[in-house]
């Protein structure tokens, strides 16, 4: 489980969370950031900082969204 960025970000890209997290596990992607599974620790602090409340925790992602999950295990490779 990790937190997971979904669609506000792809009109956003205000990057906040890059600077929240303390383990540098966002990336930018081709059009929108990105959360590495494999290293989030679940902290929840890009989700308090995001201006357009685009992140949520994997098992709370709305149902619209859940492509999301999919698309950032994808963009690293999990
Ligand atoms: Fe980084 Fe914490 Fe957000 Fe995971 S939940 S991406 S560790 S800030």
């Amino acid at each position: 489980m990790s937190y997971v960025i979904t669609s506000p970000c792809i009109e956003e890209q205000a990057a906040d969370c890059l600077d929240s997290c303390p383990v540098d596990c966002i990336e930018k992607g081709e059009d929108q950031y990105l959360i590495d599974p494999t290293i989030c620790i679940d902290c929840g602090a890009c989700e308090a900082v995001c201006p357009v409340d685009a992140i949520f925790y994997e098992e709370d992602v709305p149902e619209e969204e859940t492509e999301f999950i999919a698309k950032a295990k994808e963009f690293f490779d999990v």
